[in-house]
């Protein structure tokens, strides 16, 4: 499949399939990034284990269980490959798969 920008330049798209928990800092910035609600911040207890997805108001300490907030890529079917969200990340911790890599 060829994919193209609006001039009809070739374009291979970069989609975002997963963030490695161990290095992403939960700062957010992909999400700010991103049109498409790819990924999520979700909070995590002392041994890495996911507590939910955080809410709003960013007050829920999940009943004291809450470590660290990390972001978790849960909608990847979303994801346009536009990259942005690997340019603004600290961390280098996103994987992104271009398109032309993954099967018919
Ligand atoms: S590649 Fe673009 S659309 Fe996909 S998750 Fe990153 S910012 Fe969102
Ligand atoms: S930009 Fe990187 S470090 Fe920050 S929340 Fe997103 S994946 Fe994590």
């Amino acid at each position: 499949m060829a994919y193209l920008t609006r001039d009809g330049s070739a374009w291979t798209p970069e989609y975002l399939t997963a963030i490695d928990a161990s290095k992403c800092i939960g700062c957010g910035r992909c999400y700010k990034v991103c049109s498409r609600e790819v990924m999520h911040l979700h909070g995590v207890d002392d041994s890495g284990t996911v507590l939910g997805k955080v809410t709003e108001d960013d007050d829920d300490d999940f009943d004291g269980e809450l470590n660290r907030k990390i972001m978790i890529v849960d909608n990847s079917g979303a994801c346009v490959g536009c990259a942005a969200c690997a340019r603004v990340c600290p961390k280098d911790c996103q994987t992104h798969l271009a398109a032309d890599r993954i099967a018919a």
